[in-house]
């Protein structure tokens, strides 16, 4: 899963090797020789037709055996969580003993009754410690390409439903175990239909095969491209919203995520490598240790290889080993070699075949060690489940974070994001002064007063670890080389106004009982002049779309307007009764309408005259033209990226988007179009394809260039006063410190010249229509040492701080990096000929919780065209 440089040694052999169906299987990998089974229970052999791991079985297939045997064992029961978008029903498994299956609700509380130790005694916690069984949950084929775990849960539900060994008959007795057999079912049908499609008769291992090589975007991801394992926390997918329901009703003890890795690999089990969340309890390292041990004796006595603690660190709070790690439980990852390219088997580069059913035994053979290992824990799980939702474990200073009720765009998605995850939430019930409040923005303490109705979220309750790691502004961390992002900050991400302090406050509050909506309805009146949009609010982009789709000719304020009442901000929508006179007789049916779908507020105007700033008559009431959109994808972009923007238009926004292949640009007429988005990208545009775009932009065309795709529009291409910053700095950022760097050290140095993910002070010019409805100031997500030079001819509309020690708001970079992009360009406009091309060097909507600056994508293709 981490980027490997390899060494491909070419066999001029071709490697084919002929296996009959037993001799594959083989007996080495027999799944617990010697277990007696209840008969009136099928084994997925007996309904499928075939051994596991001799072919891969389509979802549907799975959960058809899954309900199958839960209506054969009274041990097991199925439920249902939730659709896909895709539409594949998200069910997961709960099984049980007969002692607990009366009594599973009383169970579900007392577990409960521990994660709230204020509520509890300590005689009643040592009780329910001693007694309750254990909950411990499995999740299974999170990256739908990593599919060797999805075949092992069917053999894994098939045990605890019928076999009769003491092993399989402790486990029962002494927990309930919850089986989710796939977090990803979009993704890994992709991938087994794909994969059915190209395997041949005689099996192949060839490693080059087609068979071997999936194409562009690949099954890792859902249905829009998202990677699901980083998705626990935001839950922006219906397959995280649900699981996070369900997560929250049950709070397992420890929780195992099951993923495959290039097929040259051997099996990775705990513990990982640093940098570690400091904040979890201290006793999570041995805890998470007894595990990694329990499925190497496994290991040992099978002869199977595998490696710990080199790889894999668990210090981003989104996947699934690290997420229940900040709710009590002993979160953990378990890494299969084998991945897309293993197919049903493959030959590895030192001459080994690797089947799928060995990748399927593996799987299998950890989930019952881990449960057993579980099970002879279980009353130090418990306790330690319990202490970690007490004060006592709690290690941050804040003891308050305070979120301004100022109706900031994202702010409700936070505090709804928070409740999810059983976060207590207050609104104060009247005006307070805290003496030393330190601001997200500066970092620096002021005296403050904060108004009645703003958001208090008090680290004194259970969910404090969760709390802290998701919202404080900078995460204590040990060394800097890391597996994914190096800040997360909620309120940074959603580019909020935000406060901690560390002194306790004693105020009278309101607890937050349902999700917040955004104001939404509409101001009416009779025979209205206009209705009017204020393009603030968080949904006006899908207002936008609902209005075009129903034929509204709708104009945008280039500059604020006050109607005596208010003001309205720059971008502000204005549809004009005298422009859509065939609507007089259906506006208000549509604009109600409206207003609830998107979730809008839309006031209605008696008068085209202002008392300041512009009239609607004016011509900075801008006619916006509907726009025909296209999305680049497909290889060399980067399907993450695109996935991002087609999730933004698509699905947040509802805007109807075309996606066009790479290779069709060339050979089809851009005319048609009325703007092009580019995802990320690293390699380098042909010659020919940017002379044609260069054209289609002079003739009015919006060129949306983003992270990596703004560098092909540079003066390198012939695109005047665009510049990349200097690629010397940059090549200087690529080298070690020094010659003489030891050759153990000289990977460390160059993570140490990276950017992970990183919260950049960025300046705004809300006057550009790019950043129409955005402050003047956001957190833009630094990922790169990427950016262009300020310069005359380029509008600049957003800026990185000019000073270097005020440019790094929370997570990692280096002061030479710093100083590097200081003052410099990530957000541009250049004009050209009649068309424009856009510069977002910078993710505006990274993972789709990175949010702040994604308004500039939609100013870009909805406002930019006609602006
Ligand atoms: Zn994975």
């Amino acid at each position: 899963m981490k980027r490997l440089f390899l060494i491909i040694t070419i066999h001029n052999m071709l490697v084919m090797e002929l296996f009959s169906q037993s001799s594959f299987i083989g007996s080495r990998f027999d799944f617990t020789p010697g277990i007696e089974y209840d008969q009136s229970v099928q084994s997925p052999k007996d309904y499928l037709g075939y051994e596991l791991g001799s072919e891969y079985t389509l979802y549907a297939d799975v959960l058809s055996y899954l309900r199958a045997i839960s209506s054969q064992s009274n041990r097991v029961s199925i439920y249902s969580y939730g659709k896909t978008h895709e539409g594949r029903p998200l069910e997961y498994l709960v099984i049980t003993g007969k002692k607990n299956l009366s009594k599973l609700e009383d169970l579900r509380q007392n577990n409960l009754r521990l994660a709230d130790p204020r509520g509890i005694s300590a005689t009643n916690a040592s009780k329910i410690i001693k007694e309750n069984p254990g909950i411990y949950w499995l999740s299974y084929n999170v990256h739908g390409n990593e599919a060797s775990s999805t075949e092992a849960v069917m053999q894994v539900a098939y045990r605890l439903a019928a076999a009769n060994d003491l092993e399989t008959k402790n486990i029962l007795d002494n927990s309930v175990v919850i089986l989710f057999p796939c977090l990803n079912p979009d993704g890994r049908d992709r991938y087994v239909y794909w994969y059915k499609s190209a395997q041949s008769n005689i099996l192949n291992t060839d490693q080059y095969d087609y068979e071997h090589d999936e194409p562009w975007p690949g099954g890792r991801t859902n249905h829009y491209w998202f990677d699901l394992n980083r998705d626990w926390v935001w839950m922006v997918h219906p397959e995280s919203k649900g699981r996070i329901e369900v997560y929250q009703k049950w709070l397992p003890q420890i929780h195992v995520d099951y993923h495959e890795m290039g097929f040259n690999r051997n099996y990775f089990t705990m513990p990982g490598t640093t940098p570690r969340n400091l904040m979890l309890p201290d006793s999570y390292e041995a805890l998470s240790d007894t595990f990694g041990l329990a499925n190497i004796a496994a290991f040992d006595k099978h002869k199977v290889m595998y490696y710990t603690r080199e790889g894999f660190d668990f210090f981003y709070p989104g996947y699934g080993s690290s997420y229940p790690s900040v709710m009590g439980s002993i979160g953990m990852l378990v890494e299969q070699g084998g991945h897309s390219r293993g197919g049903r088997a493959v030959k590895t580069d030192d001459g080994y075949i690797l089947t799928l059913r060995q990748r399927v035994f593996d799987h299998y053979e950890t989930s019952f060690a881990t449960l057993s290992a579980a099970v002879r824990n279980r009353k130090n799980l418990n306790r330690y489940f319990y202490e970690s939702f007490q004060q006592k474990t709690n290690k941050g200073k804040s003891s308050v974070y305070i979120l301004p009720n100022n109706s900031k765009n994202y702010l409700y998605d936070v505090i709804n994001m928070l409740r999810a995850h059983g976060v207590e939430v207050k609104r104060s019930s009247s005006e307070f002064m805290v003496n030393k409040a330190y601001s997200y923005d500066s970092g620096e303490p002021k005296r403050k007063v904060f108004s009645k109705g703003d958001f208090l979220i008090f680290t004194d309750q259970p969910r404090h670890l969760f709390i802290n790691t998701v919202l404080q502004r900078e995460m204590s961390i040990e060394d800097s080389i890391m597996y994914d992002m190096s800040t997360w900050s909620a309120p940074l991400a959603y580019n909020l106004d935000a406060f901690w302090s560390e002194s306790r406050l004693s105020i009278k509050t309101e607890k937050v009982t349902k999700n917040l909506r955004y104001k939404q309805g509409i101001k009416d009146v009779n025979d209205a002049y206009a209705y009017v949009i204020d393009w603030n609010q968080r949904y006006a982009p899908k207002a936008l779309s609902y209005l075009w789709n129903k034929g509204y000719k709708v104009r945008s304020a280039r500059k604020e307007f006050n109607n005596g009442k208010r003001s309205f901000s720059r971008g502000t929508l204005v549809v004009l009764m005298g422009r859509n006179l065939d609507k007089k007789t259906i506006v208000k049916r549509d604009m109600k309408e409206i207003a609830q779908k998107a979730g809008v507020q839309i006031e209605a105007f008696k008068t085209g005259r202002m008392k300041e700033g512009i009239d609607f008559g004016s011509s900075n009431m801008v006619p916006l033209k509907p726009v025909k959109i296209a999305l680049m994808v497909d290889k060399p972009l980067n399907s993450y990226t695109a996935g991002q923007l087609w999730y933004l238009l698509d699905k947040e926004t509802e805007l109807g988007i075309s996606k066009l292949r790479m290779e069709r640009l060339l050979n089809i007429d851009l005319n048609t179009y009325d703007v092009l988005l580019f995802p990320g990208s690293r390699t380098a545009l042909d010659t020919s394809i940017v002379k044609k775009l260069k054209g289609w932009v002079s003739n009015g065309g919006t060129l949306v260039a983003t992270e990596g795709s703004a560098g092909f529009f540079t003066e390198k291409n012939g695109i005047k006063n665009v510049k990349l910053v200097k690629s010397d700095i940059k090549e200087l950022n690529k080298t070690p410190p020094s010659a003489y760097t030891r050759y153990e050290d000289r990977s460390d140095s160059l993570g140490l010249k990276r950017i992970p993910g990183t919260a950049f002070y960025g300046m705004i010019d809300n006057s550009n229509p790019l950043a129409f409805g955005l402050p003047n100031r956001l957190y833009t997500l630094k990922q790169s040492i990427s950016a262009l030079e300020p310069d005359p001819m380029l509008q600049t509309v957003g800026y990185y701080h000019k000073d270097p020690l005020k440019l790094k708001v929370a997570g990692y970079a280096s002061m030479e990096n710093r100083k590097l992009l200081s003052g410099k360009t990530f957000a541009a406009v250049k004009p050209m000929g009649k068309g424009k091309i856009i510069y977002l060097v910078d993710n505006t909507q990274y993972r789709m919780f990175w949010v702040g600056p994604s308004r500039m994508v939609q100013n870009a293709v909805m406002l930019l065209p006609s602006m």
